[in-house]
């Protein structure tokens, strides 16, 4: 569904922040990207949405295809409507509108009133609690109902292919879990998932590959559950705790993926 070849990234025409990463997403995955401080996850998001621009950055080598096709003329708009949605780190709901209006602005393209309405209906069955705070102004939700708010008006646009830049940030634990069993149910409904994270433990429990970026490049790529094993994963990122903890998905088919670093 997303190829990602050779991808490399600037900010400001020198600050080289990706160097030729390559990256595939099939349909129906569920990806970690993985990485500490500063490796370079958000600009991989920004590149493939197309928002890259915005932060000062560019694309200045490789390619990304989404089914097919190649993005690099295509607008952040035209990539929303072609089905790539990307809720960015920080959540960005519109504080001042009401949780229903942020999910109606997140309705794009060609939804007619009524199928807005089926899909604000299927974000409130998602999130009950959404459904209750539905006239509230967003600002005054918790940090984990606006990220709730965040996806569900991601959700709004139908996409095939969802991004998300660390939806735990920030969040208690209790919160963590539940955003976690939202993506795993997001993902059995049809949609194929880029997560990235720097909680590694929850997002290797909720991918079925990951891969690991490191001052801009893959360091490492593989199953979720043989990442979650390799001696490096554990001792950087998971402080080498007992595989138990983990809460591992059901092991999915082990697929070395052609990013090989
Ligand atoms: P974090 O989890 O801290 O957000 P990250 O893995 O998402 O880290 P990026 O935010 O993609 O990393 O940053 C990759 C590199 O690009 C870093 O060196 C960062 O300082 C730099 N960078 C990110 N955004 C900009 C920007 N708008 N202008 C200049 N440099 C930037």
């Amino acid at each position: 569904m997303l190829e990602v070849e050779s991808l490399s990234v600037a900010y400001q025409g020198s600050i080289r922040a990706l160097h030729s990463v390559d990256l595939s997403v099939g349909a129906g995955d569920v990806v970690a990207v993985l990485g500490s401080n500063g490796a370079g996850k958000s600009t991989l998001l920004r590149a493939i949405s197309g928002v890259i621009g915005l932060e000062g950055g560019a694309v200045t080598n490789g390619s990304v295809h989404f089914k097919g096709d190649d993005l690099r003329k295509v607008s952040a708009h035209r990539r929303v409507m072609s089905g790539l949605s990307h809720v960015p780190e920080g959540r960005h709901v519109f504080g001042h509108l009401t949780v229903e209006e942020n999910l109606r602005a997140g309705a794009v393209g060609n939804a007619s009133r009524g199928r807005a309405a089926t899909l604000r209906d299927e974000v409130y069955d998602l999130f009950p609690i959404l459904a209750d705070r539905s006239a509230q102004r967003a600002v005054m939700l918790s940090g984990g109902e606006q990220q709730m708010l965040a996806l569900g008006r991601a959700l709004m646009a139908e996409p095939e292919l969802l991004m998300l830049d660390e939806p735990s940030l920030g969040l208690a634990p209790r919160i963590v879990s539940q955003v976690t069993d939202i993506i795993r149910v997001i993902n059995e409904r049809g949609t194929t998932i880029l997560l990235v994270e720097q909680n590694a433990a929850m997002a290797l429990s909720a991918a079925n590959c990951a891969v690991v970026l490191e001052l801009g490049k893959v360091l490492l790529s593989g199953s979720a559950t043989e990442l979650s094993k390799d001696d490096r994963i554990r001792d950087l990122y998971l402080g080498n705790k007992d595989e138990a903890e983990f809460d591992l998905a059901p092991a999915a088919d082990f697929r070395l993926t052609p990013w090989v670093a």
